[in-house]
């Protein structure tokens, strides 16, 4: 990039750039599709499962329409249902907690750890052995207790070991919900290979993006993988005879075909957002304005003036055996509305992943949770702002954010 190259907008993702490097062999994938017609399951679909579940480190990996989707056939095939209560943590994507309540089960939604953005093993733990205000709240106990879903938020994984630990003694399936973290690694495990199940969104702008709509369930237990299978045909087996009521939920032939070609540039991907994240952590730190995390304290309300808390690693740190892949490249700050207005006035795409937490969105409001109930997640909303990050992202495009923030 030459250094005269004046940079005037960045924006939050690229998926053209993306596109434009690989345009040949998509075409190419897709053109084969529709020269076969076979749109509908078939060798485009089960080819890329097994390559998944190669990548992904698991026995089987089941395609569907959407990451939402593998959510709820995961619970579905644990037998979710009213009575049920579900585990996860309140800040993350919507759909984490929407597929628990349309099974009719109660979500609970735990807080996160402050530096990882991932839910906390000590409030499971807590919840486990009913000394959690929520239990009462809830009127939940560890018996209700099917599931729980950790989600990997960002693109690093949760602390999967205590809750590995807790799934045993307390026994319940653990769902990981890798939305965000398809590659991402803990001690040396992919994703989606440490807990019974893990859900996979290929939404365009997740790192293996499709072109619509895609999602996956991963899974080493073969009874499991073959109830998901079922579950995803309407729940027929064989066709026209239906001893379960599953749904309607495939991954399209074209969409496989464009995701094999993206499958085999994930891990260059990542390993370019994993350099970003590492230089956007050296420019804000040459600022001056980058604090410790003192975050548990919710100190950043005390600090003066912009502080800029950067994203930690904790559990994708690779001395941890861990690999963080940054689908986010996540700041938390004590003044966001002022650093969003600098960002807005330099064209900078910005986003809030989540503003509102889950236990405190309204559709939610007939369980009870007050705002706080999980003071992390709630002060995060109002704190965390996500800039821009992937592959083709340049150095003078990094340099010009840092410094629009500066300028702030
Ligand atoms: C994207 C996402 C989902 C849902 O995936 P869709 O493919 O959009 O249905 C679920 N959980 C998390 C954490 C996500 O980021």
């Amino acid at each position: 990039m030459p250094s005269t190259q004046v940079i005037d907008e960045v924006p939050l993702l690229d998926l053209q750039a993306q596109y434009d490097g690989i345009r040949d062999e998509v075409e190419d994938a897709v053109n084969k599709v529709l020269e076969s017609q076979y749109f509908i399951m078939g060798p485009e679909v089960s080819s890329f499962e097994e390559q998944v579940a190669e990548y992904c480190n698991t026995d089987f990996a089941i395609s569907c329409a959407s990451g939402s989707d593998a959510l709820l056939l995961s619970l579905m095939a644990l037998d979710i249902a009213p009575g049920d209560a579900v585990i996860t943590s309140s800040f993350t994507f919507f759909a984490t907690g929407g597929a628990v309540a349309r099974l009719g089960a109660t979500p609970v939604f735990l807080d996160i750890n402050s530096a990882t953005f991932n839910i906390a093993p000590n409030q499971l733990e807590t919840f486990l052995t009913g000394c959690h205000p929520l239990n009462k709240k809830l009127s939940v106990d560890a018996d209700d207790v099917k599931a729980v879903i950790p989600v990997h938020l960002y693109g690093q994984m949760a602390n999967m070991e205590p809750i590995m630990q807790l799934a045993d003694e307390y026994d319940f399936s653990v769902i990981e919900d890798a939305a965000q973290s398809i590659g991402s690694e803990y001690k040396s495990k992919r994703a989606g290979s440490i807990g019974h199940f893990g859900c996979f969104s290929f939404f365009p702008s997740k790192n293996l993006g499709g072109y619509g709509d895609g999602g996956l369930v991963t899974t080493n237990d073969a009874e499991m993988a073959k109830k998901l299978q079922v579950l995803r045909l309407h729940g027929a087996k064989p066709k026209y005879h239906h001893s379960v009521v599953g749904i309607n939920s495939r991954l399209d032939a074209i969409q496989a075909a464009v995701l094999k070609v993206k499958l085999q540039y994930l891990d260059q991907w990542s390993e370019e957002r994993r350099e970003k994240a590492q230089i956007y952590n050296k420019l804000f730190r040459e600022t001056g304005l980058t604090a410790n995390n003192i975050s548990h304290k919710y100190g950043e309300q005390k600090v003066e003036g912009i502080k800029v808390f950067l994203p930690e690693e904790i559990q994708g740190a690779p001395n941890a055996g861990g690999r963080h892949i940054y689908h986010q490249y996540v700041i938390r700050t004590n003044k966001r509305s002022q650093i969003i207005e600098a960002l807005a006035e330099g064209n900078i795409g910005h986003s809030i992943y989540y503003p509102v937490p889950l236990h405190e969105q309204e559709c939610f409001s007939y369980l009870g949770y007050e705002p706080e109930d999980n003071p992390i997640s709630h002060h995060f909303s109002r704190t965390t702002l996500a800039l821009p990050i992937y592959p083709e992202l340049t150095l003078a495009q990094q340099q010009y954010i840092v410094q629009a923030i500066k300028g702030a």
